[in-house]
């Protein structure tokens, strides 16, 4: 079996960021620790973090005080404001592209049309800074009920282009004027497609590591099905299987919360199956 890597793949900056802030916070830190929420879509790597310390906690949880640390999605400022009025030290870990985003929410010249997963933890942060009417367009029956005007215009970081452009222009037709704000859709995420659209030119199949619950990982998983014949996405070496592994041409791409060392050991376990195959 030959393994190709997309050229571009796993953790991305605002990750690698909020890993780095999780591990002074663990070597700094003598008293309670948290997360609030999992820092990354990566379950192995929320088990080792919780195994030196880090406990992940919700926002409405009764917890001792402590430090806190806020992941790259972001909160809503509300529940920042409540950790650090219960004297709670605050470590913000909110990827610099969403902050972008949030700042611009918050500074918004007119109502704001929010293109975004709705229930997306980013998306329900970004909206909470919103001083003037938000809302958010996540399909085309989001649409019939906006009206002519002016808008801000906000795009969550990981939202589909083909689903932005399309909605754009149903707006405009509609009447309304867009005036985008924040940071757009984040290049990692444009980086790892780019990747994927690549690969799927030298491969007959791809594998996708990520998470279940991870949107950006799910969304690579879409855009590999619907460019080769066969595409499967696994959360680790375990999930690999007898079929994945009787492919000879295979290619492989992880996302966004996905480590190296966990993307190697999903090649490893390929290969060593592709071998009893
Ligand atoms: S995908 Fe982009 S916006 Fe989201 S955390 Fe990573 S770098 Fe930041």
């Amino acid at each position: 079996m030959t393994i190709t890597r997309a050229k571009t793949m796993g953790f991305c900056f605002g990750v690698k960021n909020t890993i780095k802030l999780a591990m002074e916070l663990i070597r700094s830190s003598s008293g309670p620790i948290y997360s609030l929420g999992e820092i990354v879509h990566n379950e192995t790597l929320v088990k080792e973090f919780s195994d030196r310390g880090l406990k992940v906690i919700r926002a409405n949880d009764e917890v001792e005080k402590g430090r806190l640390l806020i992941r790259a999605h972001g909160v809503r400022p509300e529940i920042e404001e409540k950790f650090r009025n219960n004297g709670f030290d605050v470590i913000d870990g909110t990827c610099p592209i969403v902050k972008k985003n949030q700042i611009a929410a918050r500074e918004a010249e007119f109502p704001i049309i929010l293109f975004c997963k709705k229930d997306h933890d980013e998306a329900v942060g970004i909206a909470g800074y919103a001083e003037k009417p938000c809302y958010a367009v996540e399909s085309e029956s989001d649409i019939d009920s906006i009206e002519k005007g002016e808008y801000t215009a906000i795009v969550q970081t990981t939202f589909s282009y083909e689903k932005l452009s399309a909605y754009t222009k149903m707006l405009e037709e509609k009447g309304c004027i867009l005036h985008f704000a924040g940071s757009g859709i984040c290049h990692a995420s444009i980086d790892r497609r780019a990747a994927v659209e690549a690969l799927s030119k030298l491969v007959e199949m791809i594998v996708v590591v990520g998470d279940e619950n991870s949107a950006n990982s799910k969304a690579l998983f879409c855009l590999a099905s619907s460019l080769v014949p066969h595409a499967y996405m696994v959360s680790g070496p375990e999930s690999v299987t007898k079929e994945m592994a009787s492919f000879e041409n295979v290619g492989i791409t992880a996302g966004a919360s996905v480590s190296e060392s966990l993307v190697k050991r999903v090649e490893e376990r390929l290969s060593a199956l592709s071998i009893d195959v």
